[in-house]
C-alpha cells in the first residue's frame, strides 16, 4: 500500500491518504477525499510513500481527477515559496491557483466529478461536397459571380482558407470567413456549404514558423541586446522606457527567441481590458500561441485553459493578469512583467497576498528562465535592485521614431481662482488646450482619481456627513442613478433631501468626481462628443471595449476618466490631457504618496502626444512648486527617485525595510482592542522597536467589523526567514489565547 500526501483547499496542513494501487495516482495529481464526517474535498498530491504513518486509521483516496497531474516538481517549489513567505498554507495557494479545476468541497462525491471541463468547441464551415473540387468551384462561380457575386465570393474565401490551412476535409473556422449569420445560413439553406460544431482546434504550428517582429530603431536594439546578455548572466532586466519608446517591441523580439526554442513565455500585464491594444499586437504576430488569461473569463475557460496548459508540450505565450502566474507553464523560458510598478500585482484581500512581480522573479529563478521587468517608471524597490547592480538596468530614454514626450504645463489652481480663471473645475490655462485640440480635431483625455459625482456632500448648517452604516467613510454621491454609494462595500441609499440631524434642506457636494467632471465638461463644450471611463461605465469587457474603440475611432472627442485610462492605451489622436486635481494625489496619507503620484502623473501624460503632434499636459494643482510636480514637469524620474529614496532612508521606509501588516478584525471593538494591544505586547517583546501600533486601520470600520492593524518593520539585510518565525510564534500563542477566538487576524507580507 503506499501513502499519500495530499494538500486539502484549507488553511491547513496536508493530510495522508491511502492509495489504491489501480488508481495510479502521481505526485500532482488532482484527487477527491472524504473529510471529516459528511464533506468531500479536491486535493492535490504532494508527495507519496510507502511508509504508513501512525495514525490508527488512514482514509483511501476516492478517485483521480483529469488525465495530466496538474502540477509539476518546479511548479510544486513555487508554491512552497509562496506558502512560506506569504506565510499561509498550500491549500490556500492551492484555492487561488485552481480556480475552477478543484472546486473545493461538496457534500456528495459526483459534484467533484470532471466532467464540467469540456474542451471549447465553434463552428466550422465547408463547400458542399460536390463543390469542393477546384474545377466544380470554378465552374460554379464562373456561372453565378454576376448574379449572387457575395455568395461566391464567401465560397472564394471558404475555399481559400481551406488551403490556405491545409484542411484536408475542407472545414475552416467560421469566425475567419468574415460573413454574416444571415449571409451563412442562407447558403446553407441552398445546400451550397455544411455547418459543423467542433472542437476549437489549435492552429497547428511547426517549430520553424517565421514570427513577422517589428525592425527595432538602433536605440532598440542597443536594449534589446543588453536584456539578452543580463539573461545570458542569468540576471533580471530592468527595462526603463519612457512611455512610446517601444517596450512592447522589444518584448516581441525576446518572445520571439524563446518560442523559437520550444519554451514558454509568461507575460504579465496589469489589467487585461486595458491592454487589449497590446494582446491583439501579441495575437497578430504569435497566431496560435497566444493564450489570455483574466478575470472575465468564465470558470470554464479558466479550467481549459489550464488543462490545456498542463498537457502541453512547450512553446506557449501566455498573457495574463497577476493570477495567471499559476498557470501550468511547465518550459518557462522568460517572464515579462509590463509595468512592473503597477500595484494591481498585489493581492491584498485573500491568501496568499502574494506580488505577482516578485513571485514571477522567483519562479523564473526555479525554471532557469529570464525575466524583464518593464516600466516608465519602475518601483522604487526595482529600482534600487539595479542600482545595487543585483539586476541589470537598462534605459530606453526617448519616444520610437518622431514621438515626443508631452510638454508639461503646471496650471495654478489657487492663483487661477484669484484671478477669476476658474470656470467650475477647469482652470482657463486647460481649457484654451481643450478648445485648441478639439478646433484642430484633435483628442482630449481628462483625468481624475475618483469615481461618481461627488466624493461626498456635508449639511451646510451642522458639518453632517453621510457615512456607510458598515464601513467608517463616507458615501459617493453619484448622479445618475440619484444615490449615495460605499465603495467598499456596495451599500447604496438614496441621496437624503433634508439632513436628518438638523432637518434643513442645505447640502453642498464636496470634491467632484468623474460623473460631475463629465457633466461641466460637456455645459461647457456643448458640440464635444463626451464620454466617461470609468467602474461605473465599464463594468463590463465589452462596454468598456465599446467605450474604447469609439475613442480610438475618433467618435469622441474628450474621454474622461479614472486610472483606468492611465494604463498602456496607444491613441493616436490625443494632444491635450489633463489633471484635474493632483493635490489630492500628493496628499495621500501613505509613505508610498510621492511615487504614486509621479507614475500615476507620468502614465496619464504618457497618453498625449503618441504620433507626430507633440502634446501637453495640463497639471492642475494648488502647490506647484511641490517637488514632485517638478520632478513631473521636469520629466525626471531620477530626481523623483533619489529624493524618495533618502526620505524612505531615514524613516527605514521600503526598500530599506519589508513592512508586515497585521490586520485584527472582529465585530467586538473592546475585544478588538484587548487582542491588538495583546498582540503588539507579545511582539514587541522579539521585535522591540520594529513594532508599530496598533492602531485603527485606514478604514476603521468595513461591513460591520472593527479593524486594527499593527505594522511590522523588518530593516533590510536582516533575516526574513528569521522575522516569520519569531511572527509565527506570537501568532500561535494568540491562537492559543481562547478569549481572542472571535478576532480574525490577517498576515500581510510586503504590504502595499
Ligand atoms: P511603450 O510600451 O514603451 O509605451 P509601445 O511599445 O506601445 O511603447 O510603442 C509606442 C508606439 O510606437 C506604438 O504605436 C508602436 O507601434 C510604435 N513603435 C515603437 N517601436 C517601433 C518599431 N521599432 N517599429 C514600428 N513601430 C514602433
Ligand atoms: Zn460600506
Amino acid at each position: 500500500m503506499l501513502y499519500a500526501q495530499v494538500v486539502l483547499p484549507l488553511a491547513q496542513p496536508a493530510y495522508t491518504f491511502s492509495v489504491e494501487e489501480v488508481l495510479d495516482v502521481r505526485v500532482g495529481d488532482a484527487v477527491v477525499v472524504q473529510f471529516g464526517n459528511s464533506r468531500f474535498y479536491t486535493g492535490i498530491v504532494w508527495s507519496i510513500s510507502d511508509q504508513r504513518p501512525d495514525y490508527p486509521r488512514i482514509k483511501p483516496i476516492l478517485r483521480r481527477l483529469y488525465s495530466v497531474p496538474l502540477l509539476t516538481p518546479p511548479i510544486q517549489q513555487l508554491w512552497e515559496w509562496i506558502a512560506d513567505y506569504y506565510m499561509c498554507s498550500l491549500g490556500e495557494v492551492m484555492r487561488m491557483a485552481l480556480p475552477s479545476l478543484a472546486k473545493p468541497s461538496a457534500t456528495t462525491l459526483a459534484d467533484l466529478d470532471e466532467k464540467s471541463i469540456t474542451p471549447p468547441v465553434e463552428t466550422y464551415i465547408a463547400l458542399c461536397s460536390d463543390l469542393r473540387s477546384e474545377e466544380a468551384l470554378a465552374e460554379y462561380v464562373a456561372k453565378h459571380s454576376r448574379r449572387a457575386p457575395r455568395r461566391t465570393d464567401t465560397m472564394d474565401r471558404i475555399a481559400a482558407l481551406a488551403v490556405e490551412r491545409s484542411a484536408d476535409d475542407g472545414f475552416v473556422p467560421r469566425r475567419l470567413v468574415d460573413a454574416d449569420y444571415r449571409h451563412i445560413a442562407d447558403l446553407r439553406s441552398k445546400g451550397l456549404i455544411e455547418c459543423v460544431v467542433r472542437e476549437r482546434e489549435r492552429t497547428l504550428r511547426d517549430a520553424a514558423q517565421e514570427f513577422l517582429l517589428p525592425t527595432l530603431s538602433e536605440a532598440q536594439d542597443v536594449a534589446l541586446e543588453s536584456v539578452r546578455s543580463a539573461h545570458s548572466d542569468g540576471r533580471v532586466a530592468l527595462l526603463h522606457g519612457v512611455t512610446g519608446s517601444g517596450k512592447t517591441e522589444i518584448y516581441v523580439h525576446l518572445i520571439a527567441d524563446v518560442l523559437a526554442s520550444g519554451r514558454d513565455v509568461l507575460m504579465l500585464v496589469p489589467e487585461i481590458v486595458v491592454t487589449s491594444q497590446l494582446v491583439e499586437r501579441l495575437e497578430r504576430i504569435f497566431e496560435g500561441r497566444t493564450t489570455t488569461y483574466h478575470s472575465h473569463l468564465t470558470p470554464t475557460r479558466r479550467g481549459q485553459t489550464y488543462l490545456r496548459l498542463a498537457a502541453a508540450s512547450g512553446g506557449e505565450l501566455v498573457v495574463g493578469v497577476r493570477s495567471a502566474m499559476f498557470l501550468p507553464l511547465n518550459n518557462l523560458g522568460l517572464v515579462i512583467v509590463d509595468e512592473e510598478h503597477d500595484p494591481s500585482y498585489k493581492q491584498s484581500d485573500v491568501q496568499p497576498r502574494y506580488n505577482a512581480r516578485d513571485c514571477a522573479v522567483v519562479m523564473a529563478r526555479i525554471f532557469g528562465a529570464g525575466v524583464v521587468l518593464g516600466s516608465a517608471t519602475p518601483s522604487l524597490e526595482s529600482y534600487t535592485k539595479a542600482l545595487a547592480g543585483r539586476y541589470a538596468y537598462v534605459e530606453l530614454k526617448e519616444r520610437w521614431g518622431e514621438g515626443e514626450l508631452p510638454e508639461v504645463v503646471v496650471s495654478d489652481t489657487l492663483r487661477a481662482v484669484k484671478r477669476g480663471e476658474r470656470r467650475s473645475h477647469f482652470n482657463l490655462d486647460l481649457l484654451h488646450y481643450v478648445a485648441d485640440s478639439l478646433e484642430a480635431k484633435e483628442q482630449v483625455m481628462l483625468f481624475q482619481n475618483r469615481r461618481g459625482y461627488a466624493p461626498y456632500i456635508q449639511c451646510r448648517t451642522c458639518g453632517y456627513t453621510p457615512r456607510c452604516p458598515h464601513c467608517n467613510v463616507t458615501l459617493t454621491q453619484h448622479k445618475s442613478s440619484a444615490t449615495m454609494q460605499c465603495h467598499y462595500c456596495g451599500f447604496s441609499v438614496e441621496r437624503p433631501k433634508v439632513c436628518p440631524v438638523c432637518n434643513i434642506q442645505d447640502f453642498a457636494t464636496m470634491g467632484f468626481g468623474t460623473e460631475k467632471v463629465e457633466e461641466e465638461i460637456q455645459r461647457l463644450y456643448p458640440d464635444a462628443r463626451v464620454a466617461r471611463l470609468d467602474g461605473d461605465t465599464a463594468s463590463s469587457e465589452r462596454a468598456f471595449r465599446q467605450i474604447v474603440t469609439r475613442f480610438e475611432e475618433g467618435a469622441t472627442d474628450i474621454l474622461v476618466g479614472t486610472q483606468i485610462i492611465t494604463k498602456g492605451f496607444d491613441f493616436g489622436g490625443v494632444t491635450t490631457v489633463g489633471i484635474l486635481n493632483a493635490d489630492n494625489l500628493l496628499s495621500a496619507p501613505d509613505f508610498r504618496a510621492s511615487e504614486r503620484a509621479f507614475q500615476l502623473m507620468m502614465q496619464v501624460a504618457g497618453r498625449a502626444g503618441r504620433r507626430n503632434n507633440r502634446g501637453r499636459v495640463v497639471v492642475q494643482t494648488s502647490q506647484p512648486t511641490h517637488p514632485v510636480i517638478r520632478q513631473v514637469s521636469a520629466g525626471d524620474y531620477h530626481a523623483m527617485a533619489l529624493a524618495e529614496l533618502r526620505e524612505r532612508e531615514q524613516f527605514g521606509y521600503p526598500p530599506y525595510s519589508r513592512l508586515v501588516r497585521l490586520l485584527l478584525r472582529c465585530s467586538d471593538y473592546e475585544l478588538l482592542h484587548a487582542a491588538s494591544h495583546y498582540m503588539a505586547q507579545l511582539l514587541r517583546k522579539k521585535f522591540a522597536h520594529r513594532v508599530i501600533g496598533p492602531a485603527s486601520a485606514a478604514v476603521g470600520m468595513l461591513r460591520g467589523e472593527h479593524r486594527s492593524e499593527i505594522l511590522l518593520k523588518i530593516e533590510a539585510g536582516a533575516s526574513m526567514s528569521l522575522a516569520r518565525k519569531m511572527l509565527r510564534e506570537v501568532m500561535e500563542s494568540m491562537t492559543s489565547e481562547k478569549r481572542f477566538k472571535s478576532v480574525v487576524l490577517n498576515v500581510d507580507v510586503d504590504a502595499l
